[in-house]
């Protein structure tokens, strides 16, 4: 066991720094030292932070996206166009999405991937919302944005046979060569993909 080398609030800090994504012990430590020497700075304006959206935080009943006012800022958006719905598996995707400005959609959240190996089924994703805004007049198509994986692929065949009779338009994120990315360097799951979505040009 290590020894302590600060007083138990700091090395409480430390230890819930350690539960951040990216950060083992020793970074943890790091982060603790330099938040401490800037308490006035950082520590108390980072705590003021934490604490005023831990009061507020709320997911979006309407979209799953989590933000801290009801409906989420992407859904209050009247600026967005209301006929497309991205289906995305986490909060974290429809950030990368929104950061790369490339869709004026609303979204909608799953909460995960189907997954029957470790227990989770349709009900505990946030899919009979989904279906229930894709009957909305307004939405014509449904863009499953979701992840090139097994569980990503196989949630978006369930969720095309779930939308089949909403009479929406189902589209899902092409697979195939990154921008930018080599043939030499691909592994043959790619290559295969990129194939079959091939484009007359
Ligand atoms: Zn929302």
């Amino acid at each position: 066991m290590s020894r302590a080398v600060a007083g138990p609030e700091i090395e409480r800090l430390i230890q819930l720094l350690a539960r951040l994504p990216g950060l083992g012990p020793r970074s943890a430590r790091r982060v603790a030292l330099h938040l401490v020497k800037r308490k006035d700075q950082l520590l108390g304006p980072l705590a003021g932070a934490m604490a005023e959206a831990a009061a507020k935080i709320v997911i979006c009943p309407e979209c799953g996206n989590v933000d801290t006012i009801v409906p989420c800022t992407i859904c209050q958006d009247a600026r967005r166009d209301p006929s497309i719905l991205c289906v995305v598996e986490e909060v974290g995707d429809l950030w990368a999405l929104e950061r790369a400005a490339v869709i004026n959609a609303r979204y909608h959240v799953l909460g995960g991937t189907l997954s029957p190996l470790d227990g989770v089924g349709p009900e505990d994703l946030n899919i009979a919302k989904l279906v229930e805004r894709a009957r909305a007049p307004e939405v014509k198509e449904i863009l499953l944005a979701l992840n090139a994986t097994v569980e990503g692929q196989s949630t978006a065949h369930y969720l095309m046979d779930r939308l089949a009779d909403c009479g929406v338009t189902v589209s899902r994120l092409a697979h195939g060569v990154p921008v930018g990315g080599e043939l030499d360097y691909l592994d043959e799951g790619t290559l295969a993909a990129a194939i079959k979505a091939r484009k007359t040009l």
